[in-house]
């Protein structure tokens, strides 16, 4: 039983040690289980944890990600820049190397940054001269180690301008000359960053250049120096002999000669002056080429230079049956400034050509106001011809020298070609314009257009035209274009005015009308003119009659029977024609009077000295003074043109200027020299034409000058103008002799 009993017992001990460990397990499984759940919530808020560390690592190592990729394009770009800088350092430092110029970059506290070889290799005996030196040292190394041409200057002095310059406001480039030889022009220029960038520029080739070019141009001036006295000399040369023909043939034209020795004649002292116009014009344009023509503005009568020129073209124009017309502006001021010489060129040039190409018809010459320019008078200029005119194409040409249209050896007209060049350069000094119109076969019309100066001594404005005493008048021409020209001017002074071309016409108007004043123009057919004379001489004895003659000795003899007032040469001056019909006119107009002596002065004849040593001009010379009834005093240089001065205390000398012995010039000084000579009227006859020669002439205190060939009526003019209360010779010397 014992047994059983413990049996029971320790069942029941089992089961309740089994029923304790099943609670306990329980227990524990509970406790297990709680701890289990907060295990797994602790680990499910870890994990969310740990995702969103994990989110956000990402998105932080994403970031920095891209900032390493930032970084790497940073370090990319800086690595190319740098590339990009070291290249455009090398290309640079590579240009400024090619550069034969000296290049240099001194930094704002003025040291040496940057230098080609070409700057450097001046100063490479001084190694110290490199990147880091500064300004004021390379100067100093320039001045005191005798590397520059200091010209004069102390090195001192010198370095003191060249830091003055450089800091100066605007661098003004300066040069440089090197003992070696090389030149420099140094050109600054301070930068932006206070840099200052210096450029040496190498000008030696240039200086070189230089000097050669004016060594040549001295050598061409010298040239031309040269070319021009020797035409001086040889126009010199021609025009001594040309006195000779010229002078005699005029002088033997005068005497009785049949009508084939007038025309051998005639043709001598054609081709003479025309010889002479050659020269004249060759000098001329070799002057010119030498840029040796002075204008001298001084006061001259337009209308009397324009009559002039024509007056001596007249004779040509009778020849050829060409009628010469002249329509001056009536408002243009009598008095003007301007060169009147090379006025009368111009004119001379024009007039001739219009004669030269001309056949038949008329050659017009109008002289219009058209305006005021820079204080002065616009004038316009016009030479209109009828002659064969001048294709399009070549008129541009006509003004360059040796330009001739149908040039060609079988030419018809004579000429150099240089006349329009000539006078193309005339205009071009006096700032005017020249031009031409033309058709071939109507004729051509050379206009030139002048700014003249006003004459502050002349009266203000242009008188108003006036024909005193006359209130009709009859016109008898049969040229249109004359009679419309006086037909205005006379209708101007309140004139009433009829016109006739035909002697009957004429003579009925004169019935029907009475006129106060009749002109009559020689040029009428036939021998109107003179029948009209004689009607009205018969009809109207005490009529105003005037002719206008083209050829005054034919109207001589009309004017000595009484049956004219006056004879006018054509084409007419209108002052002439004025003083004509003034109250207290003589009746013989000027130039209508034969060649008188000239009046003596103090009861005795005029004494003439007259030096010169050639023999044909001697003879020429007293032959045209030999109608004058002078006393004509010879001597053959100037040493014995002094002596005769002092012996017979001439009223006038004309002074040849080369003369053996004693030239001119000299002669002259000693005569003024003399108490007597002192006042002594001394004209210089010369051939040199040259403005020097003139100026060196008058220097010595000649009076005027006259050139050779020598002109009678010149010659007379010299003597009118000088001789006091001489009175004027007349005219008939310059117009050939009638055919
Ligand atoms: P030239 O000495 O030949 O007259 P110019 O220089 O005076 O030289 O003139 C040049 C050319 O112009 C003449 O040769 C001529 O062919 C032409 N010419 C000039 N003026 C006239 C004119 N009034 N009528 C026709 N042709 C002219």
């Amino acid at each position: 039983m014992t047994i059983s009993h413990s049996y029971s017992d320790r069942l029941t001990r089992e089961r309740r040690a089994r029923l304790r460990a099943e609670r306990m397990y329980e227990q524990m499984r509970h406790e297990l289980r709680i701890a289990n759940d907060q295990l797994k919530a602790h680990a499910f808020s870890l994990s969310d944890q740990i995702i969103a560390q994990r989110a956000e690592l990402s998105a932080v190592r994403s970031h920095a990600e891209t900032l390493e990729g930032e970084n790497t394009q940073v370090a990319q770009d800086l690595q190319a820049a740098h590339g990009a800088a070291d290249l455009a350092n090398l290309r640079l430092r590579e240009a400024v190397e090619t550069l034969r110029d000296g290049f240099a970059v001194f930094d704002r506290d003025n040291l040496l940054v940057l230098a080609n070889r070409a700057w450097l290799g001046t100063f490479r005996d001084f190694p110290e001269v490199q990147p880091g030196i500064s300004y004021r040292r390379v100067v100093e190394i320039c001045a005191y180690e005798d590397l520059v041409d200091l010209e004069g200057s102390t090195p001192e002095d010198w370095s003191r301008r060249m830091l003055a310059r450089w800091d100066g406001g605007a661098v003004e480039p300066v040069e440089m000359h090197f003992r070696t030889g090389v030149s420099v022009r140094l050109v600054d220029r301070r930068v932006a960053n206070g840099d200052m960038v210096s450029l040496v520029h190498n000008i030696t080739e240039t200086l070189r250049y230089q000097r050669d070019l004016i060594a040549a141009q001295e050598k061409a001036e010298a040239a031309a120096e040269a070319k021009s006295a020797f035409l001086a000399n040889m126009s010199h040369e021609i025009r001594t002999p040309m006195n000779g023909v010229v002078g005699m043939s005029e002088l033997l034209a005068e005497t009785d000669l049949d009508a084939e020795q007038r025309a051998c004649v005639e043709t001598i002292c054609s081709s003479g002056e025309a010889l002479v116009q050659i020269i004249n014009d060759i000098l001329d344009f070799s002057k010119m080429d030498a840029g040796r023509m002075d204008l001298h503005a001084a006061p001259f009568d337009l209308e009397k230079t324009i009559h002039d020129v024509l007056t001596l073209l007249a004779a040509t124009a009778r020849a050829k049956g060409i009628e010469l017309i002249l329509d001056h502006d009536m408002f243009l001021p009598q008095s003007m400034l301007g060169d009147a010489g090379r006025v009368r060129q111009i004119l001379t040039n024009l007039v001739g050509n219009a004669l030269k190409f001309t056949e038949s018809g008329y050659v017009l010459v109008r002289a219009v106001g058209v305006g005021a320019a820079d204080g002065g008078h616009l004038v316009n200029i016009t030479v209109e011809d009828t002659g064969i005119g001048i294709a399009a194409q070549d008129q541009g040409l006509i003004f360059t020298e040796f330009s001739q249209v149908e040039a060609s050896s079988n030419r018809r007209y004579e000429g150099t070609g240089l006349g329009l060049a000539i006078t193309r350069r005339i205009v071009d000094a006096m700032d005017g314009k020249i031009w031409v119109e033309s058709e071939p076969g109507v004729g051509s019309c050379f206009g030139v257009s002048l700014v003249l100066g006003a004459d502050p001594d002349a009266p203000g404005a242009a008188s108003v035209p006036e024909a005193p005493g006359v209130r009709a008048a009859l016109i008898v021409s049969d040229h249109l274009i004359s009679r419309e020209i006086l037909s205005r001017r006379l209708t101007a002074c309140d004139v009433t005015v009829a016109t006739a071309t035909q002697k009957d016409v004429a003579l009925r108007i004169v019935a029907q009308t009475s006129p106060d004043l009749v002109i009559v123009d020689q040029d009428l057919p036939g021998r109107a003119a003179l029948e009209i004379l004689a009607a009205l001489h018969a009809d109207h004895p005490g009529l105003t009659v005037v002719m206008l003659c083209s050829c005054t000795s034919e109207a001589r003899a009309a004017l000595q029977g009484g049956q004219l007032r006056a004879v006018l040469p054509k084409p007419l001056l209108w002052r002439d024609l004025v003083q004509v019909l003034a109250p207290d006119s003589a009746t013989l107009p000027r130039r209508a009077d034969p060649t008188p002596p000239l009046t003596p002065a103090a009861g005795r004849p005029w004494r003439v000295l007259y030096a010169e040593d050639n023999k044909t001009n001697r003879m020429v010379f007293a032959r045209m003074l030999a109608p004058l009834g002078l006393e004509v005093h010879v001597v053959e240089d100037g040493q014995s043109a002094v002596e005769r001065a002092a012996e017979i205390v001439p009223d006038i000398i004309f002074m040849d200027v080369s003369m053996p012995r004693m030239d001119g010039r000299e002669a002259t000084r000693r005569i003024r020299a003399t108490e007597a000579g002192r006042d002594v009227p001394i004209i210089a006859l010369t051939a040199h034409a040259l403005r020097e020669e003139v100026e060196r002439i008058m220097e010595v205190g000649m009076n005027a000058m006259l050139t050779k060939p020598l002109r009678k009526t010149e010659l007379l003019q010299a003597l009118t103008d000088h001789l006091p209360g001489a009175v004027p010779p007349g005219d008939g010397s310059d117009a050939p002799p009638p055919g």
